[in-house]
């Protein structure tokens, strides 16, 4: 512990004092001292038990707050969010196993609190691992978050949760109404469906009935119209009904009927189905991006006289494909590398 400290008093512009920040709820209530920022205190006083930031088993036992209340739209004063700040100080001061310690109680409590998140963020911990060469531990660090009930829960990849919800809604309204909502960037295939106001059991002749394919494909917890779509279904409440379309809001039911009944053909602008396919192609590239990670730390620990000094050149010079990437594409097969 003491060999902890004097690498933090080693470095400047860092409070190596006993500072503690104080939360009620998950949020910050004060720092002690003053002069303290959140992120450079030793301590967390978290409802009322101290916490030690320089203590791996401290740092797994702070509990999730309860309740853990979202206030006012400020993440900076949650705590989670603290403690990502920190784990990133402890990362540029070489204190690893601390910095993951803080890493995976950030995601443990930004999944459990009332933020958004997106999964990149929550992967941090993964990339950090691979970076470090510690390959076995980041494949399970990432079964573990994918595992999570929570994780599926909220990740908005997530189709069949997501369905669930929305399912367990349109229960709770009693409502047979349901909209499929009009979305800028669609595909064409999708076109065809969205933008309107569907009768589940089909009674009400004024809507459409929704199709028994995008039916079954929503209660399966798949994506709408087919597997990757984008569309999202939400229940109406027929006491007032809008619907969006074309980045107009239409409320008179009559116009609401009509664009609802408007013919089942594709109205996709060229526009939309550009963008839809550059969204396609950006998740490919960002999935690539995590396989082109590994397979770039695993070399770099492996034989790394032959690999790029940087993981944005180990991509270029893989896109460009050239000879020394043949090379050593030949020289990682050896090692038992397999490059995608
Ligand atoms: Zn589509």
């Amino acid at each position: 512990m003491k060999s902890f400290i004097n690498l933090l008093k080693n470095k400047r512009n860092l409070h190596t004092n006993e500072g503690t920040a104080i939360y009620t709820n998950g949020i910050l209530v004060n720092v002690i001292p003053e002069s303290f920022d959140a992120r450079d205190v030793r301590y967390i006083k978290s409802d009322n038990v101290i916490y030690d930031l320089l203590n791996m088993e401290s740092i797994e036992e702070i509990p999730i707050p309860n309740p853990y209340l979202l206030k006012s739209g400020d993440v900076l004063s949650d705590i989670y969010y603290t403690l990502r700040l920190i784990s990133g100080k402890y990362r540029n001061l070489n204190l690893k196993e601390l910095s993951y310690a803080c890493l995976r109680k950030s995601n443990e409590l930004w999944l459990n609190s009332p933020w958004e998140f997106t999964e990149k963020e929550i992967m941090r911990i993964v990339r950090w691992l691979q970076e470090d060469g510690m390959f076995e531990e980041a494949t399970k660090e990432k079964h573990n978050i994918i595992s999570n009930k929570l994780y599926q829960y909220k990740n908005p990849a997530n189709k069949q949760r997501l369905n669930e919800i929305v399912l367990k809604n349109i229960h709770e309204l009693k409502t047979d109404y349901i909209e499929i909502p009009w979305k800028a960037g669609q595909c064409n295939q999708c076109s065809i469906y969205h933008g309107r106001i569907y009768s589940i059991s089909g009674n009400d002749k004024r809507f459409p009935k929704i199709p028994s394919f995008i039916w079954n494909r929503f209660i399966n917890g798949q994506s709408l119209i087919h597997d990757h779509c984008r569309c999202s279904v939400y229940p109406i409440n027929m006491l007032m009904p809008s619907i969006s379309y074309q980045n107009k809001y239409i409320k008179p039911i009559d116009d609401i009927i009509k664009l609802s009944n408007r013919p089942f053909i594709p109205d996709a602008s060229l526009e939309d189905v550009e963008n839809n396919k550059l969204y396609y192609k950006q998740l490919e590239n960002e999935k690539q991006k995590d396989k082109d990670r590994e397979e770039y730390y695993k070399l770099v620990y492996t034989i790394p006289l032959v690999v790029p000094k940087s993981f944005s050149s180990y991509r270029r010079m893989k896109n460009s494909n050239n000879k020394t990437f043949t090379h050593l594409k030949e020289e990682a097969q050896i090692h038992g590398i397999s490059i995608s």
